[in-house]
């Protein structure tokens, strides 16, 4: 298989996405976001080019600013045009302040890269194909490879310190000038509009594990291709997403009302009933928890065990819950010889497991995930119901 990083990430974050993009190849316009983040790209690019000398300032801001005019962004109007030229200015500008391209040594720039890898147990070479933004060799023995981001939300120092992409980057610079020591390639992120870089650093012993986790992920990718098994993610991110309209996730919010076929009518209908007895059920839950209440209250107060209505008998009865001492539990089973009760008690909790996972760290979570498989597969509803204003308030 031939994939990219951008490809295994937009598995990680939707899988219906992926097959949209990478199986069906389906071309969406770019939304204005991911053109600015081109464009400021190119800027940067252009910041570090020598023509013979750097460009100036000037010349950067000149460079954003015909780029920008130049794109074509549907769906944008002229005031939005202009903060987002407004803002890219603004970042070339602080970037240029902190960073005066004659002080690095830049080797390269939109490097690409091309990652193979074997799979063991089916002997198939697969290749990640990815680009560096920037690679600086800021002393005789040292590298830094630099990628930048324009999103505004920056990313953990824990986070970047297990980054597939960075890792993958570290393995690319390592592949291709095989003689640099693993330790001395820093990483990092710089987020253009914080102006601010985080670092980070890996072992030569790191490489085997991201090799696994990348076959991993295309394990995962080609058995989902055989089952067809690619259903969607929503989250934030759908915002952003270029296949929101044809997505099954959210494509019933945009059907004209109009255009409904009768099925689609009856649905609203079937929604409708659906959601009033929701809301129903859930006004009665909670009477009837104020209503136990009371009668609680009535019976604590006249000392009653059990009260009677004209449908039916209320009792009250102690329910007692007991914690173990598992060490005697051990010790009494031993002695009678019964350790065979002890190892079917000490049988893996999937419950508990999964409880545990959710709060481990990375990379030591993913790690363990790997190590999971579908036994069973089943489709449920849930219902969220919306809350009206009063209720928010409440
Ligand atoms: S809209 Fe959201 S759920 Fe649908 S494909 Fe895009 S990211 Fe996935």
């Amino acid at each position: 298989m031939r994939t990219s990083y951008s490809a295994l990430e937009t598995l990680r974050q939707c899988p219906q996405k992926y097959k949209f993009q990478e199986i069906d190849k389906i071309k969406t316009p770019k939304s204005k976001e991911a053109v600015f983040g081109t464009l400021i790209h190119a800027s940067l690019k252009f910041l570090f080019s020598r023509d013979p000398l750097y460009p100036s300032l000037d010349e950067v801001i000149a460079n954003f600013r015909d780029s920008w005019r130049a794109s074509e962004i549907a769906n944008m109007t002229e005031e939005e045009r202009s903060l987002y030229l407004a803002q890219g200015e603004n970042i070339l500008k602080r970037f240029y302040a902190k960073n005066q391209p004659w002080n690095f040594n830049v080797v390269d720039m939109e490097s690409r890269f091309e990652l193979s890898v074997t799979d063991p147990t089916t002997g198939t070479t697969h290749n990640i194909a990815g680009i560096m933004d920037r690679i600086d060799k800021p002393t005789d023995d040292t590298f830094e490879i630099i990628d930048y981001k324009t999103s505004r939300t920056m990313k953990s120092q824990e986070h970047l310190d297990s980054d597939l992409q960075l890792s993958l980057y570290h393995l690319g610079l390592l592949r291709r000038w095989p003689h640099i020591q693993a330790s001395n390639i820093a990483l990092s992120l710089y987020y253009v509009k914080h102006n601010e870089k985080i670092t980070t650093a890996r072992k030569s012993e790191d490489a085997k594990r991201v090799e696994e986790h990348v076959l991993a992920t295309i394990r995962d990718i080609e058995a989902r291709t055989t089952q067809n098994d690619f259903p969607p993610q929503p989250s934030a991110l759908c915002d952003w997403c270029g296949y929101k309209a044809m997505c099954p996730a959210w494509k019933f919010m945009f059907m004209e009302h109009g255009t409904r076929t009768m099925e689609q009518k009856n649905i609203m209908g079937i929604l409708t009933e659906y959601f009033d007895i929701k809301k129903e059920t859930q006004k009665h839950a909670k009477r009837l928890a104020e209503l136990q209440m009371d009668i609680k209250a009535y019976m604590d107060q006249e000392g009653l065990t059990r009260v009677f209505g004209d449908a039916g008998v209320i009792s009250k009865t102690i329910q007692e819950r007991y914690v173990y001492d598992y060490e005697k539990i051990r010790a009494v089973l031993e002695t009678h010889n019964r350790l065979d009760i002890w190892n079917a008690l000490l049988q893996p909790d999937d419950k508990k497991l999964k409880t545990i996972i959710s709060s481990l760290p990375s990379p030591l979570k993913e790690q363990v995930l790997e190590a999971r498989s579908i036994a069973k597969k089943f489709e449920v509803l849930t219902a969220t119901i919306k809350k009206t204003f009063e209720e928010h308030a409440s």
